[in-house]
């Protein structure tokens, strides 16, 4: 593939933002929420993705969870995740916002990660308000010390978004020169209302996915591709 004669040079900008969702991931092998192989065909949400699910049958939440854990604790950044890393190091204030859990932006070497889904490898007790990271697979203990059972510190459906993470979000993209989404549908709000505010902004914005989207033609520039090309070929 070849990039549109018009697409601005990255290496002009000074603060990037890169917008990411389970496209970019799923060249590393992890399926992607919608269209085919997508992780909602074998398993439904409402048993092992919501806080209704965990409050019923916690165990079997978890399960689902540790299942998920395994598999990406063998998956490995791609090419896509790296190229953004590089442009942070040369262009530190490069920030990445993602909707995916996967910890895969920080394992390739991007540092300023805003998690809007909050991550796998973090667990959280509600009841003593405590995050922790952790990377053990199986977890040693499903409960807390206080008795309480943990749960992934993550945006499960029909959770509402952090506001730190919203607010860490929308200070980025005001200080932004450039926003870049990379492999989302943009349909999951309110992480989708990101572009919109970007555009809004008259922040520029290039969009790159390998097919069209609801939002595709909103943003000034669109690459079709995937994010791995694509992002190559931008850096
Ligand atoms: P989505 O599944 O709705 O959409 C994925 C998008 O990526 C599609 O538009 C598709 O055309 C595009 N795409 C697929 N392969 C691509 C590639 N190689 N290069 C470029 N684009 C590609 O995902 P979403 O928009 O991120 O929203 C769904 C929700 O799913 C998010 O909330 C996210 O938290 C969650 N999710 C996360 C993971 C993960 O952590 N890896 C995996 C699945 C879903």
């Amino acid at each position: 593939m070849d990039l549109p004669n018009n697409t601005p040079d990255l290496h002009q900008f000074d603060h990037i933002v890169f917008f990411t969702g389970a496209g970019l991931s799923a060249e590393s092998g992890i399926p992607t929420y919608r269209g085919k192989g997508g992780i909602w065909e074998t398993y439904r949400y409402e048993e092992h993705a919501c806080q209704r699910a965990f409050d019923k049958d916690p165990e079997k939440v978890w399960d689902f969870h540790e299942i998920r854990r395994e598999f990406i604790s063998h998956c490995i950044p791609s090419e896509g995740h790296k190229v953004i890393a590089e442009i942070e190091k040369v262009k530190p204030l490069t920030t990445v916002i993602t909707q995916n859990i996967d910890g895969l932006h920080q394992r390739a070497g991007s540092n300023r990660v805003v998690e809007l889904h909050g991550s796998l490898w973090r667990i959280r007790c509600d009841k003593e308000g405590i995050v922790y990271e952790s990377h053990k697979i199986p977890l040693t203990n499903r409960r807390c010390s206080c008795g309480a059972y943990l749960r992934p510190d993550i945006v499960w459906f029909e959770d509402p978004l952090k506001e730190e993470e919203i607010f860490k979000a929308i200070d980025a993209i005001n200080q932004s020169d450039l926003f870049i989404s990379v492999g989302t549908s943009a349909v999951v709000f309110p992480a989708a209302q990101l572009p919109l505010y970007a555009i809004q902004k008259n922040v520029p914005t290039i969009e790159i996915n390998i097919e069209k989207t609801l939002m595709t033609s909103m943003y000034q520039y669109q690459i079709q591709g995937t994010a791995s090309e694509v992002l190559r070929k931008l850096w």
